[in-house]
């Protein structure tokens, strides 16, 4: 409720946050208004890559063989012990949703703010997707959440319909480059592929260490006619 410009809250969310009020997932400190997800402090001191005005970066480095990769770029850079490698970990682990939409908002206007055109040309957003087992125990898919932030930004649609993961595959953390290329060989499938033909996706995840389970879901989307390709993630993590 909106009154004279003031947001006035149910008087039940109020006792609610008397007793568990709602966290900075950066710093941990106290939010002032729950609506702000992240605190100001922390949202102004998030490792930045700067990767929309630098085409040959990082990200983009790993996936030069694929020639139907038009684009890639991270949003921050993920060192431990760090703001944003705390609200990763509480999106990814402490059930905490709505961080995956701040993020992927802030990572929309960043990018757009870096250059205009960054978004330009791209039909659709496609997450990369949780194994449904995976997807039970954490009960959403953060790349789905993610997506759904970057699509409140540009305008551009999310779609769940055509990549599915189709292994369980084992968490990538302590694993050597090779290791994860094997961990990750085949655990897509490409469903109603046809539709996508001729179409530019922008495929996005939380975090890029190596690049293998992107190269992985870039196996069965490569093989569409006339498609093609632009990575995003969140974070990536120097390996
Ligand atoms: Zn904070």
């Amino acid at each position: 409720m909106v009154h004279g410009g003031i947001v006035i809250k149910n008087p039940f969310i109020y006792i609610l946050d008397l007793f568990y009020p709602p966290l900075c997932p950066g710093c941990g400190n106290v939010l002032e208004d729950a609506a702000l997800v992240v605190c100001q402090e922390c949202r102004n001191s998030l490792p930045l890559t700067e990767h929309a005005v630098y085409p040959d970066n990082k990200v983009s480095g790993l996936f030069t063989d694929i020639n139907k990769v038009e684009k890639a770029a991270a949003f921050c850079h993920y060192d431990h012990d760090t703001a944003f490698y705390r609200m990763i970990h509480a999106l990814k682990y402490y059930r905490q949703p709505q961080i995956g939409v701040w993020l992927g908002k802030e990572a929309a206007r960043h990018l757009m703010s870096g250059n205009p055109q960054w978004f330009s040309g791209i039909d659709v957003i496609v997450p990369i997707p949780l194994h449904k087992k995976r997807l039970r125990q954490r009960r959403y898919n953060q790349s789905e959440l993610i997506a759904e932030g970057i699509c409140k930004e540009t305008g551009i649609a999310v779609d769940t319909r055509h990549l599915l993961r189709v292994v369980n595959n084992p968490t990538q953390t302590q694993r050597t480059t090779d290791e994860r290329r094997a961990n990750t060989e085949g655990i897509f499938a490409l469903r109603y592929g046809e539709e996508l033909r001729g179409k530019h996706i922008l495929l996005v995840d939380d975090i890029v260490t190596t690049g293998s389970t992107l190269r992985s879901a870039l196996s069965v989307l490569t093989p569409v006619r006339g498609l093609h390709v632009s990575i995003l993630t969140m974070g990536e993590a120097g390996k």
